[in-house]
């Protein structure tokens, strides 16, 4: 007998009480997924999880079809950020070897944005890091957003610029922003171990800011930052109370220099169910996967599509993602059509397909106040040395590989990953 066959089960857990096929015909019938459900689905085993997935990927496919929605990150301000978030290589104090910034010019944000489109994006995400805009710079971006319309008066564009203050969700609504993005991140009752500079409650407010003013809600959550299963789930439901048009679920990149450094507790199989989990709660929803999807999902990405119906192409806000042109192949290989490339849905999925709508943010990312405004380019830091492949695996399982910070597209001279 070979060691492999005489190896103890590697997974300890139970059978899951679960019947996803079962599950899924109630909610379909209209059944809301208990927060007792939802944990079920993220303890269930790991030789569950293809049943759980392949239970839940026909809510995917009746409201979204198989179309995947394509999202470009444009950085426009990047690093510098006062706020401690404990996830973000833009935080105060942060010693990641991330690119810095500040504003992109007008011209330049639009040319980065016009790649992203033209590589398949049916929406931009324009972010900038911070606490918060000034007006100034709501009025900027209120510039851009013009501009890019005028050239692309389909995209759709999704505005994160931080924590808003009153009048800035209308300004921005009016001129042409879609969608306003502001992560939840994690769960009310795990807010204060990641952050400790601003409240829950805050970020709470501008979700609704931004609902109120008309702008299609973008708000996720950040897996694998410390919270338990039960905190996820609390997550999840409140983002579904929230309403939010859009859930884009980042998997923590614990970048180096930040607290969260080697962090890791997500394995490729956990992030299905985890998956599974917003697309049984939240089954007419946008689903993105979003920050760490080619670190934590490895080769599992294109089953992760089975219940997502959204990605982002290309690079995140600090960090490299897998050439784009792996992207589209990954979503063709899996069977799937790119949003807006073949402009009849497919069969099966209904209006929220074509009108749904997301947001942003690879791994956070808000707006600053009292930032300096000099033009992006004047005072770019790009890291000398590239980070290392494999970080070592904290929880005993497979090495995930570290984040590759970013060094092309917006805020540098190479070329954007679009
Ligand atoms: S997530 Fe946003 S507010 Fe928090 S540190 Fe990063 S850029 Fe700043």
């Amino acid at each position: 007998m070979t060691a492999t066959q005489d190896a103890p089960a590697v997974d300890p857990r139970p059978a899951a009480a679960l019947d996803p096929e079962a599950l899924v015909d109630r909610i379909g019938a209209g059944h809301r997924l208990t927060a007792d459900e939802a944990v079920a689905v993220l303890d269930a085993p790991d030789a569950d999880t293809f049943r759980i997935v392949a239970a839940a990927s026909r809510l995917r496919e009746k409201h979204f079809g198989r179309t995947v929605k394509v999202n470009y990150l444009v950085s426009l301000k990047t690093g510098l950020c006062p706020e401690n978030c404990t996830y973000c290589s833009q935080r105060l104090g942060t010693e990641a070897e991330i690119l810095r910034y500040t504003w992109l010019k007008p011209e330049e944000a639009v040319r980065q944005a016009g790649l992203g489109i033209a590589g398949g994006a049916s929406r931009v995400c324009m972010v900038a890091s911070g606490t918060g805009p000034t007006d100034r710079d709501v009025d900027r971006v209120a510039g851009m957003v013009g501009d890019l319309k005028a050239q692309h008066p389909d995209v759709e564009v999704c505005a994160c610029l931080g924590f808003l203050k009153d009048g800035q969700a209308e300004k921005l609504k009016d001129a042409g922003v879609d969608a306003y993005n502001h992560n939840l991140n994690t769960a009310e009752s795990h807010y204060e171990s990641i952050c400790t500079s601003h409240t829950y409650e805050q970020r709470v407010d501008t979700v609704q800011r931004a609902g109120a003013a008309g702008l299609s809600s973008c708000s996720g959550l950040i897996a694998g930052m410390g919270e338990t299963h039960e905190q996820l789930v609390e997550a999840v439901l409140a983002l579904r109370d929230l309403d939010s048009d859009s859930i884009p679920v980042n998997f923590l990149m614990p970048f180096d220099g930040t607290p969260l450094q080697g962090h890791q507790q997500l394995t490729p199989l956990e992030c299905l169910r985890i998956l599974a989990m917003v697309r049984l709660a939240c089954p007419d929803k946008e689903l993105r996967i979003a920050g760490g999807r080619e670190m934590h999902l490895r080769s599992l990405q294109p089953v992760g599509l089975q219940v997502a119906n959204s990605i982002f192409l290309g690079d995140y806000l600090t960090s490299e993602g897998q050439d784009a042109e792996a992207d589209l192949a990954m979503i063709a290989d899996a069977g799937y059509t790119v949003l807006g490339a073949d402009t009849a849905a497919a069969p099966g999925a209904d209006d929220a397909a074509a009108s749904s709508s997301g947001g942003c943010c690879g791994s956070g990312g808000c707006g600053g106040e009292g930032e300096p405004t000099a033009e992006a380019g004047a005072d770019v830091v790009i890291p000398d040395e590239p980070t290392p492949d494999i970080a070592d695996p904290a929880a005993g399982g497979p090495a995930a590989p570290k984040p590759e910070l970013r060094r092309r597209g917006a805020g540098t001279d190479a070329p954007a990953n679009a």
